[in-house]
């Protein structure tokens, strides 16, 4: 842990995108089997295995309990130092330097404390182990040891660049070893096999799930400036289910890839049906007289255990099918959208309900998805999902190949506190904006975001920022809240991680609010209302 932690400080201070992955690759080439997994995990900021059931289940609170009691600090100097360095982690470094016993940790000894913690019940016994912890070990080692917890490191190596690192270090190409990723769900694995020259024996395995692909959220047809480029599906409001089928045999898997068959013995007994064997992505939705009835009429499906195959059910269900990922034994998700559509087509023609496949449209202008967004919204679905001609199956990510558009459940108008650079294109751009809502005469944040805006709207908030700008706390430029933004989101959740004690999901930018000022923005209140109000309008199941 502490060779990784003197790497990771050295990645994070090179902006150059090929050093950083030269570095990671000769780090990596030098460690064992074991290490290299353990490495992989740490560095992608998990310390467990994707497919690993455990959780850490260390919040904020705890972490920050915990360097209080080891480092004898003060409360209030301890929240201060973490609100001013804008990362925990780094805090904790800072905080601990010189009153450590500076032992070594090793990769292998890092994962047990990971395994120890997640073991351990309830915070206090948490926060012990964590106590122990800040005072053994070299604060720079600290520090990413609780970047892992937290779950980012922040040395700007994006999953790409480490997969790119980790296939150079094995010796095989980037693409290969990335499909072998997606294709296991875990890069570590697909390393291993890589390092061993077993790549290819890395197949998708049926009824063992795959993960999802996932989509961008978009707030407005503002944010897709070449509609033609796209195939526009609706926005069933289901339950996302993969699909295994083979030999007479069905399989229904959710997105927390449980196994849901056993909800949908008339779904299961329709794809059973089907020749030969097969990966569908698809969504289960309640269907009645040719449409979708909202996803509440499948609650009681989901809760129960298992649903009498030939009782008459409330809510009958469909698989509305839009994706294929496996045909008798042919992989197909390196294949262009296109042709795995064609042959979804192709596996399902002649059937009908409850199998079904998602009705796919074009536009040619902004406008026109305006109108298919209203059309698919009388439907009674709740949106749009667009994907982009020629794009791959992109198992476990949300790059921005799929968008999702659809009502958002509020906007806010809120005030940019902070500034951040951007990735890619945008990475000289302050494109990454974390902002806040009114509370009394002060503004407390509630959420980050980092689309919506146009590159001509970027370049020139950045310039303004750079103004605003009243200090720096690592990559974080600190600004007075002056620039209004209204905001889009999906949700409101309880959160640590922010002063106001609230977070926005999935939050991205409707327009910047020129004609705004700072003092007009949405209050605390408000969001601690619609937070209220979403726990009893009818709830949705964390597994969606
Ligand atoms: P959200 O539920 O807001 O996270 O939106 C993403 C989800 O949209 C996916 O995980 C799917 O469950 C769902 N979805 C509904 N219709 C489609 C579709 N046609 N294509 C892809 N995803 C869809």
């Amino acid at each position: 842990m502490d060779e990784l932690a003197e790497l990771a400080e050295r990645v994070a201070s090179r902006s150059g995108r090929r050093e950083k992955v030269a570095l990671v690759a000769s780090y990596l080439s030098a460690l064992g089997d074991e290490d290299l997994g353990r490495a992989i995990r740490f560095l992608s900021g998990r310390p467990f295995g994707p497919r690993d059931p455990r959780r850490l289940a260390v919040g904020h609170v705890s972490l920050r309990e915990a360097v209080t009691a080891a480092s004898g600090w003060d409360a209030e100097t301890v929240t201060l130092s973490i609100r001013e360095v804008g990362d925990i982690g780094e805090a904790i470094g800072l905080l601990m330097r010189g009153k450590t016993a500076e032992r070594p940790l090793s990769l292998a000894e890092a994962e047990s404390l990971y395994r120890e913690l997640a073991r351990r019940r309830g915070a206090v016994e948490k926060e012990e182990l964590l106590r122990e912890c800040f005072l053994r070990y070299r604060p720079l080692t600290l520090k990413y040891f609780v970047k892992v917890i937290t779950g980012d490191l922040r040395i700007g190596l994006h999953e790409k660049m480490l997969l790119e690192a980790v296939a150079a270090a094995c010796g095989v190409k980037p693409d290969a070893l990335r499909a072998a990723a997606e294709r296991t769900g875990d890069p570590a694995e697909a390393a291993l096999a890589a390092r061993h020259g077993r790549l290819e024996q890395i197949s998708t395995r049926l009824f063992r799930p795959l993960d999802f692909m996932l989509a961008r959220p978009i707030a407005s047809a503002r944010e897709v400036p070449d509609p033609e480029n796209w195939l526009v599906e609706d926005k069933y409001d289901g339950i996302r289910a993969q699909a295994h089928v083979a030999a007479g045999r069905a399989a229904l898997f959710s997105r927390g890839l449980a196994d849901v068959t056993q909800a949908f013995p008339d779904l299961a007994a329709a794809l059973e049906r089907l020749p030969g064997s097969a990966v569908l992505d698809g969504e289960v939705v309640a269907w009645r007289e040719g449409r979708a009835l909202p996803f509440t009429a499948l609650q009681q499906r989901l809760a129960r255990k298992a649903v009498p195959l030939f009782l008459p059910l409330e809510a009958p269900a469909a698989y509305v099918a839009y994706d294929l990922l496996l045909r008798d034994g042919r992989e197909l998700m390196e294949l262009p959208i296109e042709e795995r559509r064609a042959e979804l087509e192709r596996l399902l023609a002649g059937h009908d309900e409850p199998l079904l496949v998602a009705p796919q449209r074009q536009a040619t202008d902004q406008d026109e998805l305006v109108r298919l967004f209203a059309e698919a919204r009388a439907r009674g679905n709740e949106g749009l999902v667009l994907k982009r001609r020629g794009s791959r199956y992109e198992a476990g990510r949300r790059g921005g190949a799929w968008l999702k558009w659809k009502q958002p459940l509020a906007t806010l108008d809120v005030v940019i506190t902070a500034a951040e650079q951007g990735h890619g294109k945008r990475a000289t751009l302050l494109s990454d904006y974390t902002f806040a809502v009114r509370s009394g005469d002060r503004f407390v944040n509630v959420g980050k975001a980092y689309s919506g805006l146009t590159d001509q709207e970027i370049r020139e908030l950045t310039e303004r920022l750079r103004a605003l700008a009243t200090a720096r706390a690592g990559p974080i430029l600190l600004v007075r809240p002056e620039i209004v933004l209204e905001v889009a989101f999906d949700g409101v959740q309880k959160s640590q991680r922010h002063e106001s004690g609230y977070a926005l999901r999935f939050p991205r930018i409707v327009r910047w609010r020129r004609d705004k000022r700072p003092e007009d923005v949405d209050s605390l209140e408000r969001v601690r209302q619609i937070w209220e109000a979403s726990l009893s309008s009818p709830g949705r199941s964390p597994s969606r």
